[in-house]
């Protein structure tokens, strides 16, 4: 099975200190096919936004020197574009990028899903902002796929985990997958979710199942890895997970025209 992650943080990212040289030498190491460096544009935050120029450079240096056994494509996360629309026009437009991601990591009122107390009366608000921003991002922002679509689910306690459950938010999903399906864009399968309380990627097979039901083929997997022993973890279980929700495919970007490979 040929390996892509679509999904990695280099030093660029403010919450990462790995190169991009030992992230590739660890991609050769583990015959990776492509990966995708993705590293965070959170636009609430325009001090801490990478130096893509640089990167760029970097990037074609270490496509020169692995050429013929590793791809590094030019990735970007872009954190809450709905909220920043022209800022995120002007990344997208400075650099030309390969893939772009669209995550949700924080409402704009309620703030970070890890920060927020969840209880019984404040998980149902938070949820219905929750959707309601994704769905805004999946309408409106540019983007290639939305990134890890039931992050908040992780930091919901034990005790509501039960009512809580990504699946029981199943209406809200098909409606932001129909969404994202009809504007010809897609999700990926982040597998940190394997390392955390949820242990299944996110989102995880029956949501994949749902998505592939409704006709979404573009999907890609990554790891979300922010250092050198997290790049590349879980990429055969998130692959398995897919060909199991009825996935034959999964998508490559290359100056974001998708690609399907078969898995
Ligand atoms: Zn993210
Ligand atoms: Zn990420």
């Amino acid at each position: 099975m040929k390996r892509f992650d679509y999904h990695l943080h280099s030093e660029y990212s403010m919450d990462s200190g790995e190169s991009l040289s030992n992230i590739s030498a660890k991609a050769i190491r583990e015959e990776m096919e492509e990966i995708a460096v993705t590293d965070h544009a959170e636009l609430q935050n325009p001090e801490d936004l990478p130096d893509f120029h640089r990167r760029q450079a970097e990037l074609a240096e270490l496509n020169q020197k692995y050429e013929g056994s590793l791809k590094l494509k030019s990735g970007i996360e872009l954190g809450q574009p709905h909220r920043f629309p022209k800022e995120a026009e002007q990344i997208l437009s400075e650099t030309a990028f390969d893939f772009v991601i669209a995550s949700l990591h924080e409402l704009e009122t309620l703030g970070s899903p890890a920060n927020f107390a969840f209880d019984k009366t404040s998980a149902p608000v938070f949820f219905r902002q929750y959707f309601e921003e994704l769905r805004v991002i999946a309408e409106t922002a540019d983007y290639d796929v939305l990134g890890h679509v039931t992050l908040p689910f992780r930091y919901v306690p034990e005790s509501l985990s039960d009512l809580h459950h990504p699946m029981l938010y199943r209406r809200e999903y098909e409606e932001i997958f129909r969404i994202v399906i009809g504007r010809g864009k897609g999700i990926e399968v982040n597998t940190s979710g394997l390392r955390t309380r949820l242990g299944e990627p996110m989102p995880g097979s029956e949501l994949l199942s749902c998505y592939h039901n409704l006709g979404g083929r573009v999907i890609t997997v990554g790891s979300d890895g922010h250092s050198c022993r997290s790049a590349f973890l879980g990429i055969e279980t998130g692959m398995e997970t897919l060909n199991r929700a009825g996935f034959e495919t999964v998508t490559v970007f290359t100056n974001r025209i998708q690609k399907q490979v078969k898995l």
